[in-house]
């Protein structure tokens, strides 16, 4: 912290002339008054032995009259000057100037720098006037419509040096003429004092400040990575608020635009409505109100935000202690709306809506602390005064909890959703194969009946004759490799053209299917093999199978022919079958065709020697 250059007497301005004769003048009304307060009560006197003494329980006031000057309010009748009597430090908002005076001892023999301080950033013009024996000391002015270089000692709030005084006594007037709330926290205390509480204050601000931009850097990451409107909503509303707070603490002036009076004002007209902006768009985005709040909630959501975006433009124009009384009331307005949605959103099942309501809650408790506060309903105190940067740092710690609890929730939703998603998939998948499967067993059967219905015969169910060959020529060439015998075996029903001309031709395909089930019955042995060859004509193959065993198998076969009667209506008939019987161990392969020319060989020579007969090449002889 620097050292006020401008402590020390000789370097203050030198009085221009109308100011000796304004002295002079004044002097002898002192003088006049002097004598007349022999009568009236005396001016309230503080005690200074470099402990702080708060002044404002001692001042007398008196409201400024339109065009009065110090010299008329000197004079003013005692009975004018009123001491307040209610506990309140603020005044509210006036709209008059207005005057304080005490009485103040034992500065001129402190052995440490003594001043008087005003400490509050923002009223517009402070003139303080400091008298001795009824003779005007000092003028000093501060002030944020007046240069910042005005102020004798340069520091963010109005500090006025005291090392003037030379008496025991001296008479302090001030004059506040000012459009914000009027505040006058105004206490004697030494400049070690009064800087030691300053740098307090620049710590709190700086953790204030710091904590602030902290959020911001962090959430503007958070954007950058994520994309999410939220966090840019979140930043810019950090961004304002955190700006309007460093005005609302006094830097702005002090450093920033010290050099133009009347901005100060200007940036806090327009930062209280746009603050809340800002808060406003924020919470719509947070809470989701497009989703559960009703056309009402969203209406007058949209009617705030409108309204205070006009507020802030029209900042430029309407008179800064209109825009700032209506600020705070609608700032009132605004953050009850908040915790409406918050409490709408908790009891609608919104689980983060639970830390921004307690967020906005406690807000809405600080910031009608700090309003009572500064309009003077309440007693002040240093707390109330910063009440509104304590309640706005615990709102922003909680919605930063509430944020980070609101994203987790989002992810994990969105984790939840994609295993959902996950286990459709799956059990699509699932589906998928079973029907696969299903398909593919269809089309599994439905080429095996094809299959069949390729290799059997319609009427009787055997094997048909292009099986047979494929068949037989498989038999045979394992029987060649093996050099085991195969045996074949002709099988034809006897006058077959006369059943058929006797009994017609349904009882005809009768005969062939009951002569089809006796061979299936009696041709059982493993690998033995039965098909239709044609017409009333079978044939039997037998591999690993002497020709002796086969002409036995044929034997059976013929008696059982020859046993059964097949009946039908009226119609009934005994079938006889004529066989040839023929076997090989293969010398060649290929040579099926030639073994089964024998076998019809052997049929012939059964029908020729009167059928019902089994024939077997050997009986052939060697011609065959
Ligand atoms: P053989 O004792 O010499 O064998 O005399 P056959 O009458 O049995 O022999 P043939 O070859 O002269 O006659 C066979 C008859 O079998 C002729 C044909 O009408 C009859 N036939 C062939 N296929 C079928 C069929 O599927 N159903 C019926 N009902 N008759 C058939
Ligand atoms: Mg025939
Ligand atoms: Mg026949």
């Amino acid at each position: 912290m620097t050292v006020p250059k401008r402590i020390h007497g000789d370097s203050f301005p030198t009085p221009a002339l109308s100011v000796h004769i304004r002295q002079a003048f004044l002097s002898c009304c002192l003088l006049l008054m002097a004598l007349l307060a022999q009568h009236a009560k005396a001016i309230e006197t503080a005690h200074f032995s470099s402990e702080k003494v708060s002044l404002l329980p001692l001042l007398e006031f008196v409201h400024e009259r339109p065009g009065e000057t110090l010299e008329q309010i000197l004079v003013r009748p005692e009975s004018d000057w009123q001491r307040r009597d209610t506990i309140n430090s603020n005044f509210g908002q006036i709209d008059r100037p207005i005057w304080a005076r005490v009485r103040i001892s034992g500065v001129s023999s402190a052995f440490t720098q003594p001043l008087i301080r005003l400490n509050y950033p923002h009223h517009d013009y402070v003139d303080l006037y400091l008298f001795e024996h009824g003779r005007l000391l000092r003028h000093f002015e501060a002030g944020d419509l007046r240069p910042f270089n005005v102020r004798p000692i340069p520091q963010r709030t109005p500090w006025f040096p005291l090392d003037a005084a030379t008496a025991e006594e001296q008479e302090i007037y001030l004059r506040i003429a000012t459009e914000g709330p009027l505040v006058i926290p105004l206490d004697l205390l030494t400049y070690t004092d009064a800087a030691e509480e300053e740098k307090l204050l620049y710590l709190w601000a700086g953790a204030f400040l710091g904590i602030i931009m902290i959020m911001m850097i962090y959430n503007s990451f958070l954007y950058l990575s994520l994309r999410e409107t939220s966090y840019l909503l979140y930043v810019i509303y950090l961004a304002t608020a955190g700006f309007m707070q460093m005005a609302m603490f006094g830097f702005g002036e002090q450093y920033f635009w010290s050099d133009y009076p009347g901005v100060n004002n200007q940036v806090i007209a327009f930062l209280s409505p746009f603050v809340q902006v800002t808060a406003i768009a924020f919470v719509l985005n947070f809470v989701d109100l497009q989703k559960f709040g009703s056309a009402m909630d969203r209406g007058v959501a949209y009617l705030m935000l409108f309204v205070l975006t006009v507020m802030s433009i029209a900042s430029f124009t309407v008179p800064y202690s209109l825009i700032i009384s209506m600020a705070y009331s609608i700032a009132l307005i605004g953050v009850a709306c908040g915790l409406y949605v918050g409490i709408k959103g908790w009891v609608l099942g919104m689980k983060s809506a639970r830390l921004f309501t307690i967020a906005w809650f406690v807000h809405l408790v600080f910031i009608a602390w700090y309003l009572l506060d500064t309009t003077g309903r309440i007693p002040s105190t240093e707390l109330g005064n910063q009440a509104f940067a304590i309640g706005f740092i615990a709102e922003l710690s909680l919605l930063s909890i509430a944020f980070a609890d609101k994203m987790n929730q989002e992810r994990e939703l969105r984790v939840n959703s994609q295993t959902k998603l996950l286990d459709m998939q799956m059990a699509m998948n699932k589906e998928l194969d079973n029907k696969v499967k299903e398909r593919t067993a269809a089309l599994e059967k439905a080429n095996r009946r094809l299959e069949e219905l390729s290799v059997t015969d319609g009427l009787t169910k055997l094997f048909n004759r292009r099986y047979f060959d494929q068949v037989f020529r498989d038999h045979y060439e394992q029987s060649y490799k093996d050099q085991h015998p195969i045996s074949v075996m002709m099988v034809d029903i006897d006058f077959f053209k006369k059943l058929n001309d006797e009994h017609g031709h349904a009882f005809g395909d009768l005969c062939l299917v009951r002569a089809a089930q006796l061979i299936r019955k009696v041709v059982t042995m493993p690998g033995a093999f039965a098909a239709r060859y044609g017409g009333e004509e079978f044939v039997v193959v037998l591999p690993k199978t002497t020709e002796e065993r086969a002409a036995q198998v044929g034997e059976v076969l013929r008696k059982a022919f020859a046993q059964s009667k097949v009946t039908q209506g009226e119609h009934e008939k005994i079938m006889t079958v004529s066989i040839g019987v023929a076997a090989e161990i293969p010398t060649y392969p290929g040579q099926q065709e030639k073994l089964l020319g024998v076998a019809d060989a052997c049929l012939y020579q059964s029908k020729e020697n009167g059928r019902n007969q089994v024939t077997r090449s050997e009986t052939l002889g060697p011609a065959a």
